[in-house]
């Protein structure tokens, strides 16, 4: 019997498994793809990501100092960083870089092998499998869940879901003249959330957008409008979809378990980004995990001090991104534009691009900056008293999961 199976070989099921396969621990990590990293993801990654779980440097794209946010009246508001604050790096390779460490320090893969069952036992977890060769069983003192969004195992452990997610919807596109990362914004384009341009390889961007409803088609637009405008020569692949959690689950524990990542809900909900945030709660699972494992304590209650640890770091940048994500959701295109005015006309951008509290990964300092703005913070304040009353999630991550299994192999949501 293993130590410890892993399911999942996205950043938070490998990074879990470098921590505990360094420490001595036998580890098998279980995921259904063959080629590990090959999600739907754009790979920015803030600096701080960058140099706590760094790189090689041939497999970063580009060093992000600058960004245009275009308004939905077309108005541009150029943000420039003196350092860099943020990478496009190979996401494959990123991700796999993590297991090939994990697998020097004794970790084992199992790939093209789902999961398809969970049971927890007094002494052990069963984890069934289903792969090319059949189904199979394994066995393990404990479990990392770390199989991304919309993920049926949290289902089966009575975990459930996170309450609200968002839809990305990615391409890559040949590009001319596209140098920095656009931002674009505005109701016709991506209502509540927003698009982008990402600039990877010479003459290559992904082009892609959040929405709660109707990805391919706004992304279609997206693409048609920015080839209108010369940006976008041709499409370079198919567009594909995926769900994002906005919110966390209430519970990411139980006997021999723990919720790692997307699965977890463990996101950014200001931008979707997960990869730093998935990072890092590996890392406080492993250390938790490794405590219980050696007095053998895996009850959970002995492990519910992986949740509380996480949310020391993260709880106060999930809560405030999300009230800041829901009060953006209900600004008109003339609140947006009227912000944005604002804030390239008065000193605001600048002020902000220099300032220590604003970080890519850390947004609830930054969040504060705007809200006690006088003319910024007002016209969000406006908004506010809206949210209670608005605040309702559009439908459950649950219906959700099977239509993003389709869509990510293609097949529109
Ligand atoms: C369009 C888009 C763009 C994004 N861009 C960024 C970005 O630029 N920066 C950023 O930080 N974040 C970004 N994200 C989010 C980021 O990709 C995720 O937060 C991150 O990948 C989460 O890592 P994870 O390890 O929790 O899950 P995942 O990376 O989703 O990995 C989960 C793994 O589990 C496997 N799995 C699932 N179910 C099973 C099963 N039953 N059996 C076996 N294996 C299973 C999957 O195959 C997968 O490999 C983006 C997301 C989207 C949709």
């Amino acid at each position: 019997m293993q130590d410890v199976i892993v399911v999942g070989a996205g950043p938070a099921g490998n990074n879990a498994a470098l921590s505990l396969a360094s420490k001595g621990y036998g580890v098998t990590v279980i995921d259904s793809r063959e080629n590990i990293g090959d999600k739907l993801c754009t790979g920015l990654v803030g600096e701080e990501c960058f140099l706590r779980y760094p790189i090689d440097p041939s497999l970063v794209y580009r060093e992000i100092n600058s960004a245009r946010v275009i308004s939905p009246s077309s108005e541009l508001v150029r943000f420039e960083t003196p350092t860099t604050v943020a990478r496009v790096v190979d996401r494959v390779a990123y991700v796999s870089s993590f297991a090939d460490k994990a697998t020097a320090a004794g970790a084992d893969y199992l790939l093209g092998s789902r999961v398809i069952s969970l049971e927890q036992r007094p002494d052990r977890v069963v984890v069934t499998t289903d792969g090319s060769s059949g189904s199979d069983t394994l066995e393990a003192r404990a479990l990392v869940l770390a199989a991304g969004f919309g993920s049926q195992l949290n289902r089966q452990l009575g975990l459930g879901e996170p309450s609200d997610y968002v839809v990305g919807t990615q391409a890559l596109v040949k590009t001319e003249g596209v140098e920095e990362v656009e931002v674009y914004l505005g109701r016709d384009i991506a209502p509540g959330f927003f698009a982008w341009l990402v600039p990877t390889r010479p003459g290559y961007a992904l082009a892609g957008l959040l929405v709660r409803k109707n990805a391919k088609d706004r992304l279609a637009n997206f693409i048609s409008a920015r080839m209108t405008e010369g940006k976008i020569t041709e499409t370079a692949d198919k567009p594909t979809c995926w769900g994002i959690p906005l919110r966390p689950l209430n519970k990411t524990y139980t006997d021999r378990v723990l919720v790692v990542g997307d699965a977890a809900g463990q996101v950014k909900p200001t931008t979707g980004g997960g990869i730093f945030y998935s990072l890092l709660s590996s890392e406080i699972a492993s250390g938790a995990l490794q405590q219980a494992l050696r007095k053998d304590q895996l009850s959970a209650n002995r492990l519910g001090v992986y949740q509380k640890e996480w949310k020391n770091l993260l709880s106060n940048e999930l809560e405030v991104g999300y009230s800041a994500r829901r009060a953006f959701e209900y600004l008109s295109d003339s609140h947006i534009g009227s912000l944005i005015n604002q804030a390239g006309s008065n000193g605001f951008v600048a002020e902000l691009a220099n300032s220590p509290d604003v970080s890519f990964d850390w947004h609830s300092s930054m969040i504060g900056k705007i809200m006690g703005h006088p003319t910024l913070g007002g016209v969000l304040k406006l908004v506010n008293p809206l949210l209670a009353r608005m605040a309702k999630v559009p439908e459950s991550a649950e219906v959700f999961a099977s239509e993003a299994a389709m869509a990510e192999t293609g097949t529109s949501v």
